[in-house]
C-alpha cells in the first residue's frame, strides 16, 4: 500500500489547507458556531469556486472524476478548520453527486450533476423518522403513494441536516406496505420548495454552523419521473450511501480531534504551573499522546476506506470501524483537551467548548456507536442481538 500522495492530491491538500488558513479564521469560524445554520452563501461559493463540490462527480457531467480519497483529502483540511463548514459543504456530495451519479437515469445526471459540480444545488437526506433511526426500518412511516405521473408523499422525517437551505431533498418513503420493509422503500429526488413541504430548525447542542431540521410532508406531489433508481430497491440503493457517509462522518470527527489536539498541544507549551510549561508535566505529555496515537490510527483506517471505496473493494465494516475510531479520537481529545485547558476549557472564551459540543453529534450520527458495534461483531458471524 502506497501512503504518498499523487502530485495532484498534494496540490489539493494545499488548495484546501491555504484556503482554510486564510479563510476559516478561528474567529471567522467562531462567528459562525454564534451566528450561523449554515455558512454564508458568499462563503460556499468561495468553496464551489475551489471545485470542492465536483471533487467526485464523473468529468462528463462537469466534474474532476476523481473518487473517496480525493474527497477525503479536501475534506480533511475544512474539518480541522471547522466541522461545521466541512458537514455542510459534504451533504450535497454524499447525498446528492454520489446517488444520482450511481442510480441516476442519464435525464437525472444531466439535470443535477453539473449543478452539483458547479455548486449551485444544495441536498439534504431524509431517512430517520421521530420514531427512530436505528431501527429505521421499524420506525419508518412516510408514504409514497403512485397517483397518475406522480407519487404523493404524506408522513414526516427527523433531524434531516441541511434541508433548511437545500433545493433537494433525497427521500427515503415507503412505496409497498404489503411486502416486508426492506423490500417496499423507494428513492425519490424531492423538490424542497414543492407545496405540503415543511421545514422547521431544531436547536442543538454543538454543530450550530449545520442546522438540522424536521420535515413534514403533506400531499406533496413528485413527479414520477423523480424516482431515483427502482421502485423498491429503495433500501439496497440507499446502502450504497450510507457507506461512503460513514467515510466522510469519520474525517468530520477526525478534523474536530486535530483541531482539539492543535490547541491542547499549544496551549500546553504556554501555560505554567510550578515555575514551569504544564506540557512538562508528565500527565499532561500522554494525555497528548494518547491523542495522537488515536488520532494516526484513525486517519490511516479512514484513508484506507477511501482507498479500498475507490478500487471497488467491500469497505462496509472498515468504515463503521473507521467511524468509531474517529469517534473516540475526537472523544478523547476534547475531554483531555478540556482537562490540560484547566477551568478555562470550561469557559466560552477559548475553543475547547465548541470541540466538546460537536464531537457528540458524531456519535450517533449517521449511526450510533452502539449499532456499529453490533455490525461489527456480526459481521464476524455473531449473531444478531436484537
Ligand atoms: C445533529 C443530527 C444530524 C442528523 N442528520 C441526519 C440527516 O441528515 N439525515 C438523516 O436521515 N438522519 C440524520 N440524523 C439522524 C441520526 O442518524 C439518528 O439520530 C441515529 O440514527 C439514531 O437514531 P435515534 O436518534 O432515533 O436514536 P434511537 O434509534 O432511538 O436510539 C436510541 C439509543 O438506543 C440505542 N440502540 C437502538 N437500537 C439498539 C440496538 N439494537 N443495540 C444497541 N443499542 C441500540 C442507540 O444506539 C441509541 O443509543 C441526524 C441526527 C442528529 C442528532
Amino acid at each position: 500500500m502506497d501512503f504518498m500522495l499523487t502530485e495532484e492530491q498534494k496540490m489539493l491538500r494545499d488548495t484546501f489547507r491555504e484556503f482554510s488558513q486564510k479563510e476559516l479564521t478561528k474567529e471567522y469560524v467562531r462567528w459562525l458556531d454564534e451566528n450561523c445554520d449554515f455558512p454564508p452563501e458568499d462563503m460556499v461559493r468561495k468553496i464551489a469556486d475551489l471545485g470542492f463540490f465536483g471533487i467526485s462527480i464523473p468529468e462528463e457531467y462537469g466534474g474532476a472524476g476523481a473518487g473517496m480519497f480525493d474527497l477525503c483529502v479536501a475534506l480533511e483540511e475544512l474539518a480541522t478548520a471547522s466541522v461545521a463548514m466541512a458537514i455542510s459543504m459534504g451533504l450535497t456530495p454524499a447525498f446528492g453527486g454520489r446517488p444520482v451519479a450511481e442510480l441516476g437515469t442519464e435525464e437525472q445526471k444531466r439535470e443535477h450533476l453539473p449543478k452539483i459540480a458547479e455548486g449551485k444545488e444544495k441536498w439534504c437526506m431524509a431517512l430517520t423518522e421521530p420514531a427512530g433511526g436505528t431501527d429505521i426500518l421499524g420506525a419508518i412511516a412516510t408514504t409514497a403513494a403512485r397517483d397518475g405521473d406522480a407519487y404523493v408523499v404524506n408522513g414526516s422525517k427527523m433531524f434531516i441536516s441541511g434541508a433548511h437551505v437545500a433545493d433537494w431533498i433525497l427521500l427515503i418513503a415507503i412505496t409497498d406496505k404489503e411486502v416486508k420493509r426492506s423490500k417496499g422503500l423507494s428513492v425519490f429526488i424531492v423538490d424542497a420548495r414543492s407545496p405540503g413541504v415543511t421545514i422547521n430548525l431544531i436547536d442543538k447542542v454543538g454543530i450550530h454552523a449545520c442546522g438540522t431540521t424536521e420535515i413534514f410532508f403533506e400531499d406533496v406531489r413528485v413527479p414520477a419521473a423523480d424516482l431515483l433508481g427502482s421502485e423498491n430497491m429503495g433500501w439496497y440503493h440507499i446502502l450504497g450511501t450510507l457507506n461512503p457517509e460513514r467515510i466522510g462522518t469519520s474525517m468530520l470527527s477526525l478534523g474536530i480531534a486535530k483541531a482539539a489536539f492543535d490547541d491542547a498541544l499549544q496551549y500546553a507549551k504556554d501555560r505554567t504551573a510550578f515555575g514551569k510549561p504544564i506540557g512538562q508535566f508528565q500527565i499532561i505529555q500522554h494525555y497528548l499522546a494518547d491523542i495522537a496515537i488515536e488520532i494516526e490510527n484513525a486517519r490511516n483506517l479512514i484513508y484506507k476506506c477511501a482507498w479500498l471505496c475507490d478500487a471497488g473493494e467491500r469497505y462496509d465494516v472498515e468504515a463503521t470501524m473507521a467511524k468509531i475510531v474517529a469517534c473516540r479520537a475526537s472523544e478523547k481529545a476534547a475531554l483531555h483537551g478540556m482537562e490540560i485547558f484547566g477551568g478555562y476549557g470550561f469557559t466560552m472564551e477559548y475553543d475547547m467548548q465548541r470541540y466538546f459540543r460537536d464531537y457528540k453529534q458524531m456519535m450517533f450520527s449517521p449511526i450510533s456507536d452502539e449499532m456499529s458495534m453490533n455490525y461489527i461483531a456480526q459481521s464476524y458471524g455473531l449473531p444478531k442481538s436484537y
